[in-house]
């Protein structure tokens, strides 16, 4: 019994270990996003206010994957440039 009991305590403390490590990164993610913010930025009209587009539209087309649109204008492409906001 003495082996079984040791066997549970080196699994109790790999799971802290893990559950350590994890948090630790999911808290460097959260202040890494804190300190830069990317914006993208409509190549028509210059404007940030830029949403992803998942409408039925473009689900149809080949290009469905990161596909933007400006709320602005309504202009959408696949290309937007993305800048760094300090
Ligand atoms: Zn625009």
């Amino acid at each position: 019994m003495i082996n079984f009991y040791y066997v549970t305590f080196i699994v109790i403390l790999f799971f802290i270990a893990i559950w350590i490590i994890l948090w630790d990164r999911l808290s460097n993610k959260k202040s890494k996003k804190l300190q830069t913010k990317n914006v993208r930025i409509c190549p028509k009209c210059k404007s940030d206010d830029v949403s992803p587009d998942f409408s039925i539209k473009t689900f149809g087309e080949q290009s469905e994957f990161n596909k933007y649109k400006c709320n602005k204008c309504g202009h959408a492409s696949i290309f937007f440039p993305e800048l760094t906001k300090k």
